[in-house]
Order: structure tokens, then sequence, then C-alpha cells
């Protein structure tokens, strides 16, 4: 038996630990003081009431003999694929209902993509950027190359022809950074990735938050991204699916000559049975007018959390990214702190908890991530008390 060695170079992920480590010390020496949190990457709002009915009725079809389902089509089925169409299609980009695999969420297709590829490609992933993609890399024991997002490039790291990757990840909006391309900045790295050969897999779990004309909800709104792209996309944020779990990945038909849609399949109807048939009908209903509705405004609710955040930083002259298109705000950590420092000082002179940028690669360093995703009550308080002990 030999395990694989892979998973001992994987770094340890300690990042949120060492962070609930801290706020319980803290918490601990001083119980009276009240803590808030900025620093979850999970959503607080409640599933939308059309999601819960959906959910309601298809649990009540799965305990009758005449509407019972049992396994369903590994891929999703065509109700749910057909309501994702339509939901790119609103947007001018045709994705066929083929295209479409449902998943379990953006995590597991993210790292299980990685099936349908040689372990001798080389991948290219921005740095500061979402760990999972370097780690299930790691353990596969792929060459990983890195590229730089800073302050100097707006988080938003362009293609470089010197630099030969073949399968190249995307997050746009970006966790941590909260950076969103532009189509024209994504058309450059799709006309890339087909000069090179190379795939772009591109993860939109926080596409729903992208308001600004310009910028990109897909990498299909760059053209050739069919030839070029594999996309990710999530419920997670957009309809408080955290818990509940959908997302669908598309894989196009000519991606690699037309081999690469044909091996997702193989390998999804191999190792994958399918997400819940009353899950599926809860995904459905997010894309009905009245779960669309209702899911806008929950959306509405984060982002009015982060301009509250975001105009509080511009007042204290605070550089950041972010805020506006997405739920993530990306902060210059003041007085020239580190990470943990800045850590440290927000949460002993103001209880207010973030999550340190270092945690998220070595260009994370100096930085610090604050989430939209509280209520608008703690964030409104944190606010509050950031403001008083920068301003001081
Ligand atoms: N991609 C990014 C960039 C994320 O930040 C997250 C979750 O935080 C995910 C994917 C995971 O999404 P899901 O809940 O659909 O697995």
């Amino acid at each position: 038996m030999k395990l694989n060695e892979n998973y001992f170079n994987v770094s340890d992920s300690y990042l949120f630990s060492a962070i609930a480590g801290k706020v319980a010390a803290y918490q601990a020496a001083h119980p009276q003081k009240k803590v808030l949190r900025l620093g979850i990457g999970d959503v607080t709002l409640p599933l939308a009431p059309a999601v819960v009915s959906a959910l309601r009725a298809a649990s009540e079809e799965m305990g009758k003999s005449e509407t019972f389902r049992g396994y369903g089509p590994e891929q999703g089925y065509l109700f749910l694929k057909s309501a994702i169409a339509g939901y790119y299609k609103e947007r001018g980009i045709r994705v066929d209902d083929g295209e479409i695999f449902v998943s379990d969420g953006a995590k597991s297709d993210l790292g299980n993509i990685l099936d349908i590829f040689g372990r001798d490609n080389t991948v290219l992933i921005p740095d500061p950027v979402y760990p999972v993609y370097v780690d299930t890399n790691v353990m596969a024991g792929r060459k990983i190359l890195y590229m730089n997002a800073s302050r100097e490039n707006g988080f938003l790291p362009m293609p470089d022809y010197s630099v030969d990757a073949d399968l190249i990840y995307l997050c746009s909006p970006n966790n941590p950074t909260g950076a969103a391309y532009s189509v024209r900045q994504l058309q450059q790295w799709v006309d890339y990735a087909n000069a090179k050969g190379a795939v772009i897999l591109y993860d939109a779990a926080y596409e729903c938050f992208v308001s600004e004309d310009g910028l990109a909800r897909s990498v299909f709104c760059a053209e050739g991204a069919k030839t070029c792209a594999v996309e990710f996309c999530s419920l997670s944020k957009m309809a408080g699916f955290t818990g509940t779990r959908c997302g669908w990945t598309v894989v196009p038909e000519r991606l690699a000559q037309g081999k690469a849609n044909k091996m997702w399949l193989r390998r999804q109807t191999t190792k994958f049975n399918g997400v819940p048939y009353i899950v599926q009908r809860a995904a459905e209903a997010v894309f009905s007018p009245e779960g669309r509705r209702q899911t806008a405004e929950n959306v509405d609710y984060y982002m009015n959390n982060a301009r509250v955040i975001a105009q509080a930083l511009e007042e204290l002259g605070i550089w950041f990214t972010g805020g506006k298109n997405s739920p993530y705000i990306w902060l210059e950590c003041p007085h020239g702190m580190d990470s943990w420092q800045f850590f440290d000082y927000l949460l002993e002179n103001a209880q207010v908890v973030g999550t340190p940028g270092a945690g998220f690669g070595v260009n994370g360093e100096g930085y610090f991530r604050l989430t939209a995703f509280g209520s608008k009550e703690t964030t409104r308080e944190a606010v509050a008390r950031i403001k008083d002990l920068l301003s001081r």
C-alpha cells in the first residue's frame, strides 16, 4: 500500500481555525465584550419563500408512490438545466442543455474536474485566491505557477505570453479580493488560452453580485470562450444554498475538440449519482420570477452592507478593491501593519473580526478581507467601531 504522498505537500488550512482560536481566547479573557464578525464567507439570510415552498412540494411528491423518484440523471434533471440555460439566455449567452452539469456546489466540481486533465499539465493560479485551486492541484502533484495579483494591477492579473500554462484558474468577482474582470479583460484571457491551447477554469460563484455594465458575469461573454473554458457556478451565494448544496458546471461541446464534454459526462456518470430531486426543484424555483425577485432582494441586502463598508473605507482614505460588484472588500492594512497585526488590532480595540489576507496567498500579506454577509445591524455597528478606531 502506498499513500498519495502529494497530500503531505498540502499546507495546513489553519486560517479559519487560527481565527477561531484567537477569537475564543479573546472572548474568554473579555466575556463582557461583544465581538462582531465580518470575516465569514457564509451567508446569513434564510432561503427565499419560493425556494422553501418548492422544497416542501417536492418532499410531498417523494412521499407518494405515484410521484416518488429514485435515481435521477447524473447530470441533472432537464427542468433545472433548462432553467439554467434560460438564465444564460437572458444575458445573450447560448448554453445547450448537454453542456450543463448540475452539481452539489462549485467546490466539488472545481476539484473533480481535474480528473479529466492529465497530471503533467502546468497550472496557472492567481495569488491571492480561494485556496481550493492550489490544494486540489497539490493533491494531484501538478506543477503550479502563480500570477501576481497586486495593488498595481488592481488584483486582476492579465495574461503574459511568455508564460506557458495548460490550466488557468480565474475567479471573478474574486474571493478574497472582490476584484472583477471586465468583458474586455476577459477577452484577453480567452485569446491567450486559445492561442496557447490552454483551458480556463472560470469560477463564477459570485457573478450575481456584478451590477456594473461592462463587467463579466460569465466567461462565455468573451468571444471564443467555448473552445477554451469551463465555467463553475453556484447557488450558494446567489440564493443562500451554502447548506442546501446546488450549483452547475458548463463544459462546452466544442472544448478540446469535443472530448472534454464527453469525458466529464463519463466521469460524472461513473463517480456521481446526482443532486437530490428536492434540491433540484428548489434550485428550479430560484429561477422562477418569484424566486428571482426574492433572491435578488437578498443580494441587494448584502450589497447594501458592502456599500456601508466601502463608504467608510473611502472616508478613512484606505485603499481597497471590491464592495461594488462583490460581497468582499479587500483593504490595505493601515499604518503599515501586516495582516495578522491588523487582525489583532481590530479584535483587541474594536472587537471586530475579519480575515487576514496572508491566509489567501503570499500577495495577500498586508491586506485584509471584510465580508458583506453579516446582518445589516452587525455590519453598521462594526463599521462604526472601525471608523472610530481608525480615525483616532
Ligand atoms: N468558489 C469560490 C470562489 C468560493 O468562495 C466558494 C465558497 O466560498 C466556492 C467556490 C464554493 O461554492 P459552493 O458552496 O458552491 O461549493
